[in-house]
């Protein structure tokens, strides 16, 4: 996709948060605060607002303004964790003209790496990382497309039986088992149709 294809991407990404804000913050009200859906939609409202008013004109512009627009706008643990995933995984984009196959396994790495470097989380503590980590993985030894949206299904369906190690779900500890990661389920979203638009 070029950058008119990463933002009709964004405009997906914004719909399916959107319908599945309820689900997202009931899955959040189990093992959270109940907020993940909300802070999900307000954040790609506005990362939409502001793309329509910036226009960005390149692939590096808009995933930076995404992710500015995150850290910015969004009040819980995932904005600043999102944010980081959009500005570090761009960061080696900067003359991208597609984000292409190549491209997208580039900023899943190094998305990858600036998740970790501010959350501290590791694979298996039941957080977004579960998605991403195994998703880059994936990406850097060519799994074809269709593989990859059953491994992202696959991903976060494993987050259910796992016991949470990082953020507010792990005060629950033995409870938090038998219940998705809410952010494992936006990371779906969000992968899902990066990867649908390539
Ligand atoms: P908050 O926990 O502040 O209410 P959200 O509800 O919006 O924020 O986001 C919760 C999600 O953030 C979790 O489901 C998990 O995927 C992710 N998360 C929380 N802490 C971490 C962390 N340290 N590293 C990676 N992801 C994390
Ligand atoms: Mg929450």
């Amino acid at each position: 996709m070029d950058n008119l294809g990463l933002i009709k991407a964004i405009y997906k990404i914004q719909k399916e948060i959107e319908d599945n804000e309820e689900f997202l913050s009931s899955l959040d009200n189990k093992i959270g605060d109940g907020d993940h859906g909300y802070n999900m939609k307000r954040g790609f409202d506005f990362a939409i607002k502001e793309i329509e008013d910036k226009k960005p004109n390149s692939i590096h512009q808009t995933l930076v303004l995404i992710g500015k627009t995150l850290i910015s706008k969004v009040g819980g643990a995932s904005g600043p964790l999102y944010g980081m995933a959009f500005t570090k995984g761009s960061q080696n984009l900067k003359n991208a003209i597609k984000l292409d196959y190549e491209n997208l396994a580039i900023f899943l790495k190094d998305a990858s790496v600036g998740i970790q470097l501010i959350g501290k989380a590791a694979l298996g503590d039941k957080t977004m990382i579960d998605i991403w980590v195994p998703l880059a993985k994936d990406l850097k030894n060519k799994v074809d497309k269709k593989t990859l949206i059953d491994n992202l299904k696959k991903y976060k369906d494993n987050t259910r039986n796992l016991l949470a190690l990082k953020g507010r779900a792990s005060f629950l500890k033995e409870r938090s088992i038998g219940t998705l990661d809410p952010g494992a389920v936006s990371s779906e979203i969000i992968l899902k149709n990066l990867i649908e638009a390539l």
